[in-house]
Parts: C-alpha cells; structure tokens; sequence
C-alpha cells in the first residue's frame, strides 16, 4: 500500500499543473499515470493557448467570445476564472522556460483562432502541447514530485453509502504494468482525476489510442455525476486516413477550404459569411460534411485545405509540423498540392461535474483537463480555451486538494443541484452489466460501484477492499480461456458511434447506437484476455479500457436522445432551432444502484459584472 496526501491520476497537462500546486501548497503528492507524463496526449496539442496578453484586448472579450462559442451553455463563473487566470498562468509558463513563438520585437506571438475576436492564441511553433508537457516535467522533476509511470489505476476507493454526496473518496487502486501487481494508494487529502479524453469511443478520431476516458468512467461507476455528455467536438481538418489533426492554426494563419468545384465554400456556400474558414468548429464541420453529402466533396470523402499561398517560409517558420503530418500520414505536401481533411472527432466537452475548485459530489474526489466538465465550453469548445482549462483549473484542484482555502464555488456540484427529471424513451434499458460467472454479486466493472448497505470504514480499509475486489476482477480475466477478444467489441462499439452519433443526428440513429452499445455490452460479460502474461500485458490494459468506453458510450447516446435541440456541437434532425426556452441546463447523468439516472441542473449565465444574454450565434 502507498500513501501520499494527494494522488494525481494522469500526467498530461492538467494532472503535472495539479501536482505542481499541491506540491506549492507543501503537501507530498504524486502522480499515477498509464503513460510516462511526456508521452500523454497533451504533447499532441499544436495550435495554441488562449490568452488575453495585448493592448486592445480584455478577459470581458475573452469571457464573451467563450459563452458566444459555448452556445450559451458555459458557466459563467468558470468562464471568467478561465479568461481572467489565462494571462497570469501563460506568462509563468513562460517563466517556467516555455518555448513560445516570437515575434520580432520579442513579445510572444498570438495568432487568430475560430470563434475569437482578437488575435489571442499564443503557441510555439504546432507543437504548443510538446513544449507544454515538457515545461511542465522538468517543474515536476525539479519539485521531486513522486511519480508513478505506467501504472494503471483500474478503480477508485470510494466509501458505500447510499447517497453519492454521503461517499468518501479515499484512494485508488492501480496495476503495475511493467509486473502485473495490483496495489492501493491511500491519498487522505483527496484524489484528482486528469485522465483526459475519452476519443477512443469513436473510430475516426485525433485522439491517442490511450484516450479512453477512464477517468469519467471510474467517477461514474463510484456515482459521480456526469455532466452535458452528448456534447462531442468533431475538429473540421483531420487527416482522411489516419484521423491526424491538421491544427487550426492553419486556418489562424489564412488558410482556405475548398470544395470540389474550387469554391471557397465557407463563404461562397454562405455558411459563415463574416469568419469564413474561423467561425467556430462544430459550423466549419457541418459545413463541411453538407459540402461532401451534396457531391462536393472529393471522392465523396474529403475537402481541401490549401495553405499554399502563405509561402514556403512563413509556413516553416509558424507551421513546420504540419508539413511532416501531411507528408508522413497522408502522402501529400502541403508545400506543393492542398491537404485533403475532413471532420473527425476531437474533444469531450463533457465530463465529471466539478464545481470552480475542482471538487465532485463526492468528497475527496476532484477532476481537472479534459475529463472533467467545470464547465467552460458548454456545447462547444472553441480552439485553443482546452489548455488554459488544463493549466487554471489543475493548478485550482491541486491546491484545493491539498488544503488551501478556496473562495466558496458557485457552481453547485451532486444531486442537489436537480432542477427535473428527464422524461426519456429508450428502446433498451440503458446500464445493466451481468454478473460474471462465479462471482457472486460481484459486478464486472470490478465490485467496488456503491449499491448501499454503508459500513463505517477507515481509509486504508476503503482502499484495501477496493485492492480485493480488482484482485478478483483481474483474476477472473486473465484465467479466463476462451470468450470474445476485446478488439472485436472496440471495433463494434467505435463503429456505431460513428455512424450514428457524429455530426448528424437523428432520433432513429441514436436508438439504432444505444441498441448497438447493448450488444456490445453483453458481448463484454463474455470477454477474455488472450495474453495471460503478467508483464506488458497491453491486451489485459485494453480489455479493462474497452469497459470503460461502452459506459462513456451510452452515456454520451443517452445524454443526446434526451436533448431535443440543436445547440452547439449538437445537430438534431428533427429539431433543427436552438431552444432557450426549455434547455438552457445542463446534462446531468448519474449512475446509482445500478440504474442511470438522468437529470437536469441550471446553466449559470450571471458573470462578476453582467449577465450574458443569449444571441443568435453567427460567425
Ligand atoms: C491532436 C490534438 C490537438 C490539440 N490541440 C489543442 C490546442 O492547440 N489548443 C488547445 O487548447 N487544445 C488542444 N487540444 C485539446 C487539448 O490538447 C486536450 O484537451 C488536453 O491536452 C487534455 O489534457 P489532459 O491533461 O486533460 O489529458 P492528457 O494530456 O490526455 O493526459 C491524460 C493523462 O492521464 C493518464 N491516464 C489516463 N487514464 C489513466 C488511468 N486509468 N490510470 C493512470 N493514468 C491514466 C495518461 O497516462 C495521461 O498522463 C488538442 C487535442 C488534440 C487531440
């Protein structure tokens, strides 16, 4: 059994910011991560960090320009932390040694991004998040931070009582990869997840094969809420063939999209008549896959994105990556001939429902980055606000983690926050797992979901249970001959979610995925592990991931039939109006007993100074 007072679960970009301030806070903490922090999908981010730096511009705009992308659907107390915070965490970034881009007269380089007014994306190069992770592991090293890489932690050590608000969160368990063990970390202070996206869900995707979203699905199984699911980002320039991000620093830098009449259609097609190429994702994407679904399209596949004109220098000299990108992955280059891209799925603007410090509806238990929803991008997240969302609020949840006092939240986190219940029809029950064979009730995703019947425990007891019951868990696959190899429910899985929960929706489809997701669920109870190895067992790793993934996966098709409105990322068929009137809230989703529970909570529109009225979104 290890103990710190803090646990960091991921080492990307927000569990090393969460570290660092814990770490700054006095309290012995360490990070547990799958991966060796500079290998998380931070380092993947290229475009830039949104930062309100130069004359001329203001967090107010900032703050603005995030409700307007968000769609109305951000919380405004998270926004403004976000907007006024970004400066100050940029320029220690800065301090810290970060590489950024310059100009000539030396101050950092800021270009425009989609959906911003001012020019305020601040980046290195198109490898910001490579520069980014990097910074932040040599704080890491430098501060002694313990870290544990290549440890997968399988499970969180929550207390069982009834209620989620009533639970403790003392701990997780995790699995050594390099040798098979299962070990405890006790954390008294508190656990923070930042175990980033869960991209994986889908087949055609820019996210690394380790975005799994374990941590949303461990929070949710331990019944914590999961907030605004059904809003996914799909970024509108990735590679055909391998799903690769082309960044949206192409497009800041003045680079066209083109249909397979040359048409500059962002403009000519009247999609986005003032921002052209930099309206904001979930538009450019819509416009785009209409462009290929109306035979405009190239090879009824892609459309092209030309930076051509922008000059062999300046391109190497802003976007020398991206050259390597297209050439290595998609054999075209950008120097010489337009790239072919088309939308891919991106980011969860969803996640675990965290308040302004990071805290979840159970205590002890915090989240940070991409898995958590705080929530500054409601239904859509405009470019280059997700790594400042790392660096702010990591740096809040590791301090408030590690005990500093922290202003009161305003944004109310748990069931308590309910403002009604969702009246949904679905064609399956969602969210019912079978028993495994022999295990009594013990349930597969590892036995330690609470199910009531609350016995009053110590932490190091919570923690060693948890062990026990992943002990069993992981037994039970490796020993386990024959059954369903876990590839082959991925694939399934990936599969319809693409198909039926992208861009487009429709009702008829996103009951189509949930029944989809069903079959791939009972196919799970049936899983086996084909390497029975303790060492690297990378298929054992994958199998206890592709769990995770079907619960994201029905949350996120759930969470979607619920809405009927067009807003954001969000396109519904049969409705295709943003309507205020009855959905300005959020999506709440929380697993208990057993059952989903869907649930709506209040959108908080009230800023320091004003209050932002919704408005026709137009770019
Ligand atoms: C290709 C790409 C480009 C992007 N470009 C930009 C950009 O230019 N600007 C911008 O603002 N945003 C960008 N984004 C979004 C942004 O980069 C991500 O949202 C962000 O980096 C996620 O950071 P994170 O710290 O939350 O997670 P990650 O960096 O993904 O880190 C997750 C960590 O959790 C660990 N982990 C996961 N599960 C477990 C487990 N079960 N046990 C132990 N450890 C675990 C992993 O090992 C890893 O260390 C981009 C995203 C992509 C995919």
């Amino acid at each position: 059994m290890h103990e710190h007072d803090v646990i960091v679960v991921g080492a990307g970009g927000a569990g090393m910011r969460a570290a660092i301030a814990a770490e700054e806070e006095g309290a012995d903490v360490a990070l547990v991560s799958k991966l060796h922090p500079v290998r998380s999908h931070t380092g993947a981010a290229e475009g830039g960090i949104n930062a309100a730096l130069r004359e001329g511009d203001s967090w107010e705009d900032h703050a603005y320009d995030t409700m307007k992308g968000s769609d109305y659907l951000g919380d405004a107390p998270a926004i403004e932390t976000l907007c006024q915070q970004s400066p100050d965490e940029v320029i220690k970034l800065e301090h810290w040694g970060m590489a950024f881009s310059r100009d000539d007269d030396g101050r950092m380089s800021q270009r425009p991004f989609g959906g911003m007014s001012f020019p305020r994306t601040t980046y290195a190069g198109a490898e910001t998040g490579h520069h980014l992770l990097h910074t932040m592991y040599q704080q890491v090293v430098k501060r002694g931070i313990t870290v544990y890489d290549e440890w997968y932690v399988t499970q969180l050590a929550v207390t069982d009582e009834d209620r989620p608000e009533e639970r403790r969160c003392d701990g997780c368990v995790a699995y050594d990869i390099q040798n098979g063990d299962l070990e405890g970390f006790v954390a008294p202070d508190g656990v923070v997840l930042a175990t980033g996206g869960p991209g994986q869900v889908y087949d055609h995707t820019t996210n690394a094969v380790a975005n799994t979203g374990d941590g949303p699905a461990m929070a949710y199984r331990a019944g914590v809420p999961l907030e605004d699911m059904e809003f996914i980002q799909f970024h509108p320039t990735t590679l055909p063939s391998t799903g690769v991000l082309i960044t949206e620093g192409v497009r800041g830098e003045g680079g066209i999209l083109y249909n397979s009449e040359g048409e500059r259609f962002m403009f000519e097609r009247g999609y986005a008549n003032n921002d052209g190429e930099l309206a904001s994702r979930d538009v450019v994407s819509r416009a785009e896959l209409t462009e290929i679904n109306n035979g405009r399209g190239m090879e009824d596949d892609y459309v092209h994105l030309d930076m051509r004109h922008l000059g062999e220098e300046r391109i190497t000299d802003r976007l020398e990556n991206i050259i390597h990108l297209a050439t290595d992955f998609e054999g075209v280059n950008p120097l010489e001939k337009p790239m072919p891209v088309k939308p891919g799925q991106h980011y969860a603007m969803g996640g675990i429902e965290v308040d302004e410090n990071g805290e979840s509806a159970v205590s002890g238990l915090y989240a940070a980055g991409e898995c958590a929803c705080v929530s500054v991008h409601g239904s859509n997240r405009l470019g280059g606000n997700a790594l400042p969302e790392l660096i702010i609020f990591g740096a809040r949840a590791g301090w408030h983690a590690a005990g500093r006092e922290m202003e009161t939240a305003e944004i109310e986190t748990g069931p308590g926050a309910s403002i009604e219940d969702a009246d949904l029809d679905t064609p399956v029950e969602p969210g019912e797992i079978a028993p495994r064979s022999g295990t009594g009730d013990v349930a597969a995703d590892g036995g330690t979901r609470a199910d009531g019947g609350a016995q009053v425990m110590g932490a190091a007891e919570t923690v060693e249970r948890a062990v026990e019951a992943e002990h069993e868990r992981v037994t039970h696959l490796l020993e386990k001959e024959e059954g369903v190899r876990e590839a082959t429910i991925r694939s399934r899985l990936q599969k319809a979610m693409t198909r039926n929960v992208n861009v487009f929706r429709t009702e008829d489809g996103l009951k189509q995925a949930l029944e989809d997701i069903r079959e791939a669920r009972e196919a799970y109870t049936d899983v086996y592990v084909s390497d029975p190895s303790r060492t690297f067992n990378t298929d054992l790793i994958h199998t206890i991931e592709t769990r995770n993934l079907l619960d994201l996966a029905e949350a996120i098709t759930l969470s979607g039939l619920a809405r009927t409105e067009f807003r954001g990322a969000h396109w519904r068929e049969e409705y295709q109006d943003r309507n205020d009137d009855e959905w300005i809230k959020h999506t709440m989703l929380s697993w208990n007993d057993g059952q989903p529970e869907l649930y709506y909570k209040p959108v908080v529109l009230e800023g320091e100074n004003k209050t932002y009225e919704p408005k026709e979104r137009s770019y």
